[in-house]
C-alpha cells in the first residue's frame, strides 16, 4: 500500500497535496493561549510540524472511494499567487494528475467547512471565466456556514473575496447542496456536524467492512493538541465549542482506536491517538 492511501475495508482514502508552507502568523498568535514555554516538548515529538517559531503546515486534502463513488474532500487554498501567503500557488491539480486521477471522476466535492485553505480550487479560470474545477461535481457545505460566512462582516474580515469566487459561483452555477444534519454521501461514507471551528464544521467517518476512519478536518490544527486539547486556534470561531468538539473527538478516536485523517499536520496525515503517561499524543502512521 503506498503511504498516501488508507484503505478502509473496501474504501480507501488517498491524500492529496496542495502545498506546505511555515504558517505567516507566528505560534504566540496562532494558538494564543499556549504559553511560549509549552512547545518545547512537541517540538521534539513533531518536528515537521514546526519551522522555528511558526507551524509548517500542511495543506492537505483527501479523496475518497467508496462504492461507485468519488468524494473529493476540501479543495486547498487554489491557484493563486495568494497574498497572504507570501504569492504562493496550490498543487491541487497536479497531485491529482500525478495520482491518476482527473477531475472528471469526482462526483461530489464535500468543504469540511468555508476557510480559504479549504475552498480555493473549487473553480478554475477558462478564457476569463470561472468554470468549476470538477464539472462532473455536486458541492457540499453546511448551511450554517454559508450562513456565517455570507455575514458581510465575516467577509470584510476576510483577507481575499474568497466566498465570492469559490462558493457563491459555485452557488450561481446550480452546484451547491447546503447540508442541513449529519448525512450518509454513501453507505460508508457519513459526513458528521462538529461545530466549533466555524459553525458548520463537519468531518467524515468512512466504515466499511468492520473498519473506520475519521477525516477530522480542522477540529485538531496541530498535532500538539492531541495533547493541549484546550489549546484553540486564532481561527476557531467558538472556543468553548472548538474544546468541547475536540474532547469528544479525542476520546472516541482514543476509545475506539480509530485512525484519525488531520490534513494540517505533515502529509499524509494519516494517525492515531495513543496514550503515554496519562497523556494522548498523536502517532504518525497506521499499524498495517
Ligand atoms: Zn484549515
Amino acid at each position: 500500500m503506498s503511504d498516501f492511501v488508507l484503505k478502509v475495508g473496501a474504501a480507501e482514502i488517498i491524500a492529496l497535496s496542495d502545498m506546505n508552507l511555515p504558517f505567516p502568523m507566528p505560534l504566540a498568535q496562532l494558538f494564543p493561549t499556549a504559553p511560549a514555554d509549552a512547545w518545547t516538548p512537541y517540538k521534539e515529538l513533531y518536528p515537521d510540524a514546526f519551522e522555528q517559531e511558526h507551524m509548517l503546515i500542511e495543506i492537505g486534502c483527501y479523496l475518497i472511494r467508496s462504492q461507485d463513488q468519488t468524494i473529493l474532500i476540501d479543495t486547498g487554498y487554489g491557484p493563486g499567487p495568494i497574498e497572504a501567503i507570501g504569492g504562493r500557488q496550490g498543487e491541487l491539480m497536479d497531485d491529482l494528475a500525478a495520482k491518476g486521477i482527473a477531475p472528471q471522476e469526482i462526483n461530489t466535492v464535500f468543504l469540511s467547512h468555508l476557510h480559504s485553505d479549504h475552498v480555493g480550487w473549487n473553480v478554475i479560470e477558462q478564457n476569463g471565466k470561472l468554470e468549476p474545477a470538477f464539472p462532473n461535481a455536486r458541492y457540499l457545505a453546511h448551511q450554517a456556514d454559508l450562513a456565517h460566512f455570507r455575514k458581510p462582516e465575516i467577509q470584510a474580515a476576510a483577507t481575499f473575496p474568497f466566498m465570492e469566487r469559490c462558493i457563491e459561483s459555485v452557488a450561481a452555477m446550480g452546484l451547491l447542496d447546503p447540508l442541513t444534519a449529519d448525512t450518509d454521501l454513501t453507505a460508508e461514507v457519513k459526513a458528521l456536524h462538529t461545530p466549533g471551528h466555524t459553525p458548520g464544521h463537519m468531518s467524515i467517518l468512512v466504515t466499511s467492512q468492520g473498519h473506520e476512519a475519521l477525516i477530522q478536518g480542522d477540529v485538531l490544527v496541530h498535532p500538539a493538541q492531541v495533547t493541549e486539547d484546550d489549546w484553540n486556534c486564532h481561527f476557531d470561531h467558538d472556543w468553548p465549542l472548538s474544546t468541547q468538539t475536540r474532547r469528544k473527538m479525542l476520546d472516541d478516536a482514543e476509545t475506539r482506536a480509530t485512525p484519525v485523517v488531520s490534513c494540517h499536520f505533515p502529509a499524509p496525515g494519516f494517525g492515531t491517538i495513543i496514550r503515554r503517561q496519562g497523556k494522548r499524543y498523536w502517532q504518525t502512521g497506521l499499524n498495517p
